[in-house]
């Protein structure tokens, strides 16, 4: 007998009548002859209203705490989904991350599953119960509840799935898929059929908020088909597969954007060797990620430092870069949080030069200035002012086409410049 997750979000479970809504479909893959496990987040906007809870009484609550209070939203949806069924004439058992066997490390509020023991799901499932398990939650060794970070239901689905050895794993949400950029920002944007695992990763890892990027490292990993798709009509979704053969590798599929970030410049640093360590190793000791980072070409013996990190973590940047920058005699730091980064993926960019050339056209032909720039085989990312993000995201989604089926796209007459872009290969 196949088995199946499905998971649905919090809009999906969002009151009584969606929940139902959620059960019919769950009864229905039932019937259809699964074994069918369903995760599910917190309903509707619970979540939040839990930490805002936490944060009215503490501005800086204990993180343990705050896992034994936010997990909560999920326990609450799992018992409501199981009555649901129940309801359907159907039997049923709501489980909660520990209950599940799902272990993870210790660190609260980011913690990530080590293993899982699914034992107590195989019994439910061989006793032709659905299980509910309760999305975003595990327990370390010592029994203490921990969650998975914003959005972690997804990883729970894709890490029961492949602990159980599903057949497939389905992401029940508020949209109709993966589209080729945020339909909210891009309105001729279109839906994705099939994604690969590592252009999904890319998307989601830049910004694209329809899966946890953590829930598509896993489904690559374990090389594990999912499917994202709307939980209030039966369009079929997106696919999220494997690399093959028979799907074209497309040149661009999809742009994301991601307005998270913050731009740091450290001025004129002497152009020495081991100057750009010491400034990005005084960061990352402060346990903060950096992502794109550029060093112009020095003039007079001084260079400037750049780099992006998240909002969140810029005033911790700026304390260790303020600090290194009086070492080492650099003229000053300064700092933008007004940026935006737009990211376009695809595989097809791997053996076709110019993407990169089509992509800065684009910008510039809309007047729009990039800051930065970095590439990697499958991603080129520029940041731009966050004023013009909106209008930078369109301009790049027109000029690849990404409205269009791929093969109805007509640029495969670009032309690359020798030397143009050293990157490039
Ligand atoms: N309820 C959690 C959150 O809102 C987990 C999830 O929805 O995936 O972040
Ligand atoms: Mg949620």
């Amino acid at each position: 007998m196949p088995t199946v997750v499905m998971k649905f979000g919090g809009t999906s479970v969002a009151d009584a009548e969606h929940c139902l809504a959620a059960a019919r479909r769950i009864v229905q893959a039932k019937l259809d002859g699964n074994r069918v496990v369903a995760t599910v987040s917190a309903r509707g906007d619970t979540t939040d209203k839990l930490y805002e809870m936490a944060y009215e009484i503490d501005e800086n609550p204990s993180r343990r705490e705050l896992d034994m209070l936010v997990s909560t939203g999920e326990q609450i949806s799992v018992a409501l989904m199981a009555i649901a069924i129940n309801k359907l004439g159907h039997k049923a058992i709501s489980l909660i991350g520990s209950q599940m066997g799902i272990f993870t490390d210790d660190s609260h509020g980011k913690a990530r599953i080590a293993d899982i023991q699914p034992g107590r799901i195989e019994e439910e499932l061989n006793a032709g119960n659905v299980v509910i398990g309760a999305g975003f939650q595990g327990v370390t060794v010592r029994a203490e509840i921990t969650t998975l970070g914003r959005g972690g239901s997804d990883t729970t689905a894709v890490a029961l799935a492949a602990a159980i050895k599903a057949d497939l794993c389905e992401i029940y949400t508020d949209v109709d898929g993966v589209y080729s950029a945020d339909p909210r920002i891009v309105p001729n944007a279109r839906k994705l059929d099939r994604i690969y695992h590592d252009e999904m990763l890319e998307l989601a890892s830049m910004g694209a908020g329809v899966l946890h990027p953590r829930a598509v490292e896993l489904a690559k990993k374990f090389k594990l088909p999912l499917c994202v798709r709307s939980s209030f009509n039966n369009t079929p979704g997106t696919v999220i597969t494997e690399e093959s053969d028979e799907m074209e590798a497309v040149i661009v599929r999809g742009a994301a954007l991601n307005s998270n970030e913050a731009k740091v410049t450290v001025i004129g640093v002497p152009d020495q060797p081991g100057i750009a360590a010491r400034i990005l190793g005084a960061v990352a000791s402060r346990n903060v990620n950096l992502d794109m980072i550029i060093q112009n070409v020095g003039r007079d013996g001084k260079a400037d430092v750049t780099f992006t990190v998240m909002k969140s973590d810029l005033p911790d940047a700026l304390d260790a870069c303020n600090m290194a920058a009086k070492q080492l005699g650099a003229a000053g730091v300064t700092s933008d949080d007004s940026i935006a980064k737009i990211s376009v993926v695809g595989v097809g960019m791997r053996s076709h030069s110019g993407v990169a050339e089509k992509m800065f056209r684009a910008l510039a032909d809309k007047e729009i200035n990039i800051q930065m720039i970095s590439t990697s085989e499958i991603k080129i990312s520029c940041v731009v002012g966050e004023d013009r993000a909106a209008d930078a995201m369109r301009a790049v989604h027109d000029a690849f086409e990404l409205d269009k089926p791929e093969n109805e796209r007509s640029y495969s007459g670009i032309t690359h410049i020798p030397g143009a872009f050293p990157e490039e290969h």
